[in-house]
């Protein structure tokens, strides 16, 4: 049986077929909508992240997809506009941006 090969996010890298061992030690993060994404490190991570940055007012974000802006990468939820995200980042006693 063959397993589903695994490719970097960013670069495409082949990482290795599909495994338990990938699936635990290799590079990933995740990404909105609770999808995971290989990497085959923390550059290439940052190099994807980079391509969705953006600034509003001040506050670096991402805008993901049309009418989708989050506050960090990873992030399970996203608003509709710029400013919608920004307001919600300004209430920074309610959630934790790392
Ligand atoms: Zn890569």
């Amino acid at each position: 049986m063959k397993f589903p090969d695994i490719h970097c996010n960013y670069c495409g890298k082949w990482l290795g077929e599909f495994s338990l061992e990938i699936f635990t030690t290799g590079y990933r993060n995740y990404l909105t909508n609770g999808k995971s994404r290989h990497f085959c490190n923390d550059d290439c991570h940052e190099k994807y992240k980079a391509q969705f940055e953006i600034i509003y007012k001040g506050e670096k974000m991402y805008k993901v997809g049309d009418e989708m802006y989050v506050p960090y990468i990873g992030c399970h939820y996203y608003f509709k506009t710029a400013e919608n995200c920004y307001q919600r980042m300004q209430q920074k006693h309610l959630c934790y941006f790392p």
